[in-house]
């Protein structure tokens, strides 16, 4: 067919097309073809150009059904059922002969002269491994936003990125499994696709495969009940990097656990690399079985922590430079200040004020900002949660979060309890009992007696006090 055409020949290792033979679309169909391009791009941005129409290619034409293909089953299903009703719509504006649209789906491995090589590490020719994981839905697509050059270093999230930058520059494996953990929103996802962009690049014939948890408990519960366990494993123990976000997901879902428990063994034992991501740390990962939970802490725990001001700022900064809108500083300042949630949020708040001002043309002052994000900033007073709490105050104790929960009653733990108590009554509208029941189903007096207990105390001893007082700072911004 078409790729006759070109100079070098392909392994094609699938080929949907239902093309009739020599089926060449004529010169007005390509012309029709590249006007659909041009408009796409025009109309769904340059992101979603590049990630799902570049990839297509005009394959034939016969009897008003214009064939493209694509290089995997998974490209053609999103493409089909988020894209392909506008791209014929705009395809017949072009050339009313057009009346169907088919996506098939083509894969050509390898030019030809390189197969030898490749062959060695067939049958999947390896160099195809990263397609071909994809291809069976395993692997999610890596945004191509979150690389290393976009993620801003600071105090907070620099044990992390160092882990990152080490595990993938070293050509040993300097630790294994990394395990990252931080809360909501504070960029696992993004140094997790940081790491998978660089192993692919540094090694192309490496099997990279990432995911998240969630997405792995459906496969598996899919293989379960196509009673084809067999390939779900084989797929899982046959790569060299297998990369697992939001692992807390699976906490609770035993065969889910067991499974990846054997996955992890497995792979570990031949010495493939395991990444994972937690919103909290091993220990205080509940509902998980103990051995999952001591092997997932074998190798470098690191954690990523609340932001600082500065790193806020930064961001904020990066930002502006890759959006290339006039942004003074004393905004920026002023939302490092008061976003301080999270790094998402952030990112929200300054995408907000961008598009408004690219709307009404209006320069972006203080006063707009304050204007535009009004909601945002109103809810966000509000919006300090018991849980958000509870982990600062654990961090800052270098408690367990489970330790906000539990019945111990030592002085080290029962006192920064009762700061949290505290502050969750300072800073949240909860009523006593509301509280009581976050913190490990307590009574409401004894929250009431906490709430004295800690005001007493600030009262007499002014580092107590201060040191309360850096707490709620840094939960109110
Ligand atoms: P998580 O997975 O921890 O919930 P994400 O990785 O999805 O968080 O990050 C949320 C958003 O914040 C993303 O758009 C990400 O690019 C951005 N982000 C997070 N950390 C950083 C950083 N250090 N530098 C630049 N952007 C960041
Ligand atoms: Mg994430």
């Amino acid at each position: 067919m078409s790729q006759t055409n070109n100079h070098k020949s392909y392994l094609t290792v699938v080929d949907d097309s239902k093309a009739p033979e020599n089926f060449v679309p004529t010169a007005e169909i390509s012309q029709a073809w590249k006007a659909v391009y041009k408009q796409f791009r025009g109309e769904f941005g340059e992101a979603v150009f590049r990630s799902w129409l570049k990839p297509l290619s005009l394959q034939a034409y016969y009897h008003g059904t214009l064939e493209v293909s694509v290089p995997t089953r998974f490209m053609k299903d999103w493409i089909q059922t988020n894209y392909a009703p506008r791209i014929l719509e705009m395809a017949i504006e072009k050339n009313a002969e057009i009346s169907r649209l088919e996506i098939v789906v083509i894969q050509k491995s390898l030019p030809m002269d390189d197969v030898e090589e490749a062959e060695e590490t067939s049958p999947a020719t390896k160099a195809n491994a990263n397609a071909l994981a994809e291809e069976v839905e395993l692997s999610s697509p890596l945004d191509q936003r979150f690389k290393f050059e976009n993620f801003v270093v600071g105090q907070s999230n620099a044990l992390s990125h160092a882990a990152a930058l080490r595990l993938v520059e070293s050509n040993a494996m300097p630790f294994n499994p990394l395990f990252i953990y931080g809360g909501v929103g504070l960029g696992k996802t993004h140094l997790m696709h940081a790491i998978a962009h660089a192993l692919r690049e540094k090694n192309p014939k490496k099997t990279v495969m990432y995911l998240s948890a969630e997405k792995f408990m459906f496969q598996f519960v899919k293989a379960l009940r196509a009673k084809d366990t067999m390939a779900f494993k084989e797929v899982f123990r046959s790569v060299d990097v297998l990369m697992i976000d939001d692992v807390q997901f699976i906490s609770g879902k035993e065969s889910t656990q067991e499974e990846f428990f054997h996955t992890f063994n497995a792979l570990i034992d031949q010495n493939k690399q395991i990444i994972i991501s937690a919103d909290r740390s091993p220990n205080d990962l509940q509902g998980i079985d103990d051995r999952l939970r001591s092997r997932l802490s074998w190798g470098l725990v690191a954690d990523i922590q609340p932001t600082t001001y500065e790193l806020r700022l930064g961001i904020l900064k990066a930002k502006r430079d890759m959006l290339g809108v006039e942004i003074p500083d004393a905004v920026l300042e002023f939302l490092a200040l008061k976003v301080t949630s999270n790094i998402r949020e952030l990112e929200g708040a300054l995408n907000r004020i961008a598009a408004h001002a690219d709307i009404s043309k209006d320069p972006i002052t203080l006063e707009t900002t304050q204007n535009v994000l009004q909601d945002l900033l109103r809810s966000h007073d509000r919006r300090i949660t018991i849980d958000e709490i509870q982990r600062r105050v654990a961090e800052h104790y270098n408690l367990k979060v489970s330790d906000m929960h539990s019945a111990r009653r030592s002085r080290n733990v029962a006192r920064p309890r009762q700061v949290a108590m505290y502050l969750a009554k300072q800073l949240t509208a909860r009523s006593l009992p509301e509280i009581g029941r976050k913190f490990g189903g307590r009574d409401h007096t004894t929250v009431m007696h906490a709430v004295r207990k800690i005001d007493e105390l600030m009262e007499e001893d002014a580092s107590f006090a201060q040191d309360v007082d850096v707490l709620r700072r840094a939960l109110t911004g």
